[in-house]
């Protein structure tokens, strides 16, 4: 959908996902994912440590709550950087996909960035006229990795 529009560099930061073994298949799926439509991408440093220093007294808060605030935060910020440093004009986030994901929370952490860097976040909302469901669609006939929770430990039974 955004090839048709722009050049797109993919990329990939997400110190939050564990265990780390959770985090090496969905990279493989990013990997793949690339290949398949010929795009560009970046990988960001794993660094798990720093992102549970970010969220530190917020583990027992529910989804779309305080943690998931600062855990986007901390992604985007990342993004925010890697897109200053390489003049890349605008952002956008796959992270508004997920049913479960607050748009207007995203929307808003991205809006206090675009002010800070002067970047513009292009505003899709993926999850609307069906996103979801015709991204897993697009995901099985790709062979790509259909994760189980959302990322942290704190989202998957072993953080519970
Ligand atoms: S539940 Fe998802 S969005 Fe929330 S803190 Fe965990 S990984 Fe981040």
């Amino acid at each position: 959908m955004l090839c048709k529009d722009y050049d797109i560099l993919a990329f990939f930061s997400n110190s939050n996902i564990a265990p780390e073994q959770e985090y090496k298949v969905r990279l493989e799926s990013f990997y793949l994912l690339c290949g398949q439509r010929s795009l560009e991408y970046h990988v960001d440093e794993y660094d798990n440590a720093g992102w549970l220093d970010c969220v530190k007294g917020l583990e027992d808060e529910p989804e779309r709550g305080a943690r998931c605030a600062k855990c986007i935060y901390y992604r985007l910020k990342r993004s925010y950087d890697f897109a200053k440093k390489n003049n890349i004009m605008y952002i956008t986030s796959t992270l508004t996909v997920a049913p479960y994901k607050d748009s207007p929370m995203i929307f808003e952490v991205a809006d206090s960035l675009s002010g800070e860097y002067g970047i513009e976040y292009v505003r899709y909302n993926f999850k609307k006229n069906d996103g979801f469901k015709k991204t897993m669609e697009q995901a099985k006939k790709s062979n790509l990795y259909l994760q189980k929770y959302c990322g942290c430990i704190f989202s998957s039974n072993k953080g519970r």
